[in-house]
C-alpha cells in the first residue's frame, strides 16, 4: 500500500475549485501536486505545483500524468470509469473505483443503500415511458424523476406535480436511463462529511445544515439543528456508507430530515465521493480541513481531527453577481473570504465563499 512521503506528488483530475483547495491544502503538508483536466485553464491552475492539459480518453496523455504521480484522486464523480480503470492499473487512485461507480448511478448508490440498510426515499428503476408509467402508479404524483447519471445542481431531474404529463417529464431528461424517487416531505437538508484512512481508520466532521436556492447550495450551517440523537445516526451511516465502499479519502453522505411528530428520520439522497462544498467551513471551522484530511488519507497519513473550532459556524457560497461585493467582505473583521479565481462570473457559477464563526466567549 503507498504511503507518500513529503514531495511526492497527487495526481488530482479536474481543476475547479475542489482541486484547487486540495492543491493549496497538499502544499502546506510538503507534498506537491499535478492537476490533470481538458480544460487549459481553471481555478486550481493558479495553485497547483504542475499542470497538464489533456483529454479524459487520451491514454497517451492519461500515462504521462500516472508516471508523474504517486497517488491519483479526483475532484468530481463524473470522471469517467474507464479513465479511472487506466489509471488504477498505473498508481493507486484513491478512492477506488467501486466508491466511485456506486456514486455515478443513482440506481447503484440507492441499491447499495437499501443493501446495507441506510433507508432512502422510495425508488424505482425507469428506462421507457411504459416503465415510467408502472413507477408511477407505485410511487404516484408528486415524485421527482432523475437521470441516472451526471445529474447535478438539480440539473437531469423534474418533478412530477400532479399535473405533469409523464411524456412530457421523460422528454425534460431526455429520455435518458433514470430512477422515479418518492417525494420525501423533508423539514430541512443536513449533509454528514467524513473520511476513511488507507487503514480504514473513520473521522467525520459534524453534521451540516444546507439551504439550496436554485438547486444551488447557498449556506451551511454547523452544526444542524437536530437532536443528538439524530446527529449519532448520521455518524453511523456514513461510518456504514465508508465501509461498504471501501472508501479512502473524504466523502461527503447528503440526506433529508423527515419530522413526524417528535421523532425525526434521515433519508440519504446521494454520497460524494469527495470533498463537498457543505464542508468548506473546515477550512477555518475543524482543526483539520476537508481539503487537509482528504490529503492526509490518499497519502495513507493519519486522519487530523476534526472538532470544530467555534460554536457557530456559517459557510455562505458567492454566487455570480455576488463577487462584485467581494469588498465588503474582506472589510468585515472575522469574515474569511475564499474567491476561486474565475475569471468571469455568470448565473448559478460558484465563485466563492465566505466562513463566519460565533465563538462563546470565556
Ligand atoms: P439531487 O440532485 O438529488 O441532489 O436533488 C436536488 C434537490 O432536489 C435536493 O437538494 C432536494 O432539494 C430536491 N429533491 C431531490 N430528491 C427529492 C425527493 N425525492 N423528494 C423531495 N425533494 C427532492
Amino acid at each position: 500500500m503507498t504511503r507518500l512521503k513529503p514531495r511526492d506528488t497527487i495526481g488530482i483530475l479536474g481543476g475547479g475549485q475542489l482541486g484547487r483547495m486540495t492543491a493549496l491544502a497538499a502544499a502546506e503538508l510538503g507534498l506537491r501536486t499535478l492537476i490533470y483536466q481538458p480544460e487549459r485553464d481553471g481555478p486550481g491552475f493558479d495553485v497547483a505545483t504542475e499542470t497538464l492539459t489533456g483529454a479524459y480518453d487520451n491514454q497517451d496523455r492519461l500515462a504521462q500524468f500516472a508516471a508523474r504521480c504517486d497517488v491519483i484522486t479526483y475532484e468530481f464523480e463524473n470522471v469517467p470509469a474507464a479513465t479511472v480503470d487506466f489509471l488504477d492499473r498505473l498508481k493507486p487512485v484513491r478512492p477506488g473505483a467501486r466508491m466511485l461507480s456506486v456514486s455515478q448511478d443513482r440506481l447503484a448508490e440507492k441499491t447499495f443503500l437499501s443493501e446495507i440498510g441506510i433507508p432512502t426515499a422510495p425508488f424505482w428503476s425507469v428506462d421507457s415511458l411504459k416503465e415510467l408509467e408502472v413507477a408511477v402508479m407505485a410511487l404516484g404524483q408528486p415524485s421527482v424523476l432523475k437521470t441516472r447519471r451526471f445529474g447535478y445542481d438539480g440539473k437531469g431531474q423534474v418533478l412530477l406535480r400532479p399535473d405533469v404529463a409523464l411524456p412530457y417529464a421523460y422528454d425534460q431528461i431526455g429520455a435518458a436511463p433514470a430512477i422515479l424517487e418518492g417525494f420525501v416531505p423533508f423539514v430541512c437538508e443536513v449533509s454528514v462529511i467524513a473520511a476513511r484512512g488507507l487503514d480504514g481508520a473513520f473521522a467525520c466532521y459534524d453534521i451540516c445544515q444546507n439551504e439550496h436556492r436554485n438547486h444551488i447550495l447557498y449556506q451551511t450551517s454547523v452544526p444542524a439543528a437536530v437532536s443528538p440523537a439524530t446527529a449519532a445516526a448520521a455518524v453511523e451511516i456514513a461510518r456504514k456508507v465508508g465501509e461498504g465502499l471501501d472508501a479512502v479519502g473524504v466523502f461527503a453522505v447528503e440526506m433529508f430530515l423527515v419530522r413526524e411528530g417528535a421523532s425525526e428520520r434521515l433519508l440519504v439522497n446521494e454520497i460524494a465521493p469527495r470533498v463537498h462544498n457543505s464542508g468548506h467551513w473546515t477550512i477555518e471551522g475543524a482543526d483539520t480541513s476537508q481539503f487537509e484530511q482528504h490529503v492526509r488519507a490518499v497519502a495513507g497519513w493519519p486522519l487530523g481531527a476534526t472538532t470544530r473550532t467555534g460554536n457557530r459556524i456559517t459557510m455562505h457560497n458567492i454566487i455570480g453577481a455576488e463577487v462584485e461585493d467581494w469588498h465588503a467582505i474582506v472589510a468585515e473583521p472575522g469574515a474569511h473570504l475564499h474567491l476561486y479565481g474565475k475569471s468571469e462570473h455568470r448565473p448559478g457559477r460558484k465563485m466563492g465563499h465566505v466562513t463566519r464563526i460565533a465563538r462563546t466567549l470565556a
